[in-house]
Parts: structure tokens; sequence; C-alpha cells
């Protein structure tokens, strides 16, 4: 992907200005959609990062999927990787679920 300005969306690409959406790399707008979306098949930011971060090449690729579906609108695709990063991490992926209840 193009990335030219550092504090562009990593989503849309258009410039952040707002301290907070330049800690985070999206505007407002993507961010709640991204959220929205995630929460909509059954993942959320937390378990995306982790499935992206999975030391199994074959989980990691499944973020990349997910990133896709998202720009597509394809739910049921996200959720289809979303349950197979769960089967394929395991317990690991227990810690995600317990670090995000912890965290909400
Ligand atoms: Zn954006």
């Amino acid at each position: 992907m193009k990335n030219v300005n550092p504090n562009s969306c990593c989503i849309c690409g258009r410039e952040l200005t707002d301290p907070v959406s330049i800690a985070r790399g999206s505007g407002d707008d993507c961010a709640a959609k991204r959220a929205a979306f995630l929460a909509s098949c059954g993942g959320s930011d937390e378990m995306l990062t982790a499935i992206a971060a999975s030391n199994d090449p074959d989980v990691s690729r499944y973020a990349r999927f997910i990133l896709a579906d998202m720009r597509n609108g394809n739910k049921r695709s996200a959720a289809h990787w979303f349950g197979a990063a769960r089967l394929k991490m395991g317990s690991a992926w227990m810690t995600i679920e317990q670090t995000a209840a912890m965290a909400a």
C-alpha cells in the first residue's frame, strides 16, 4: 500500500490532524467503521492484531484476508477467517479473549 504521509489514515489514506487519530493510525470515522465491521463478524481489533502477530505463518496470513474482507465489506468471509484463527491458535486465542475481557 502506498503511504507517503506517515500521518495518514491507514484505511482511507486521508491526512490525520488529531493526535489521537495519528497515534491510532486511522481517523475517527474509519476507526468506528472498522470496529463495527470487526464486531459484526465476531472479532475485534485486539484479535486482529494477535492474528497478524502469530508465529504461525498460516494464521498471520488470515489477518491479511480479514483486512481484504473489511475493504470489500465481506462479513461472512471475515467471520470465517476469525473462526479459522480461533481453531488454529487454541490456547493462545483464550489469552486474547481474556485480555480483551479485562480491558473492557
Ligand atoms: Zn480514514
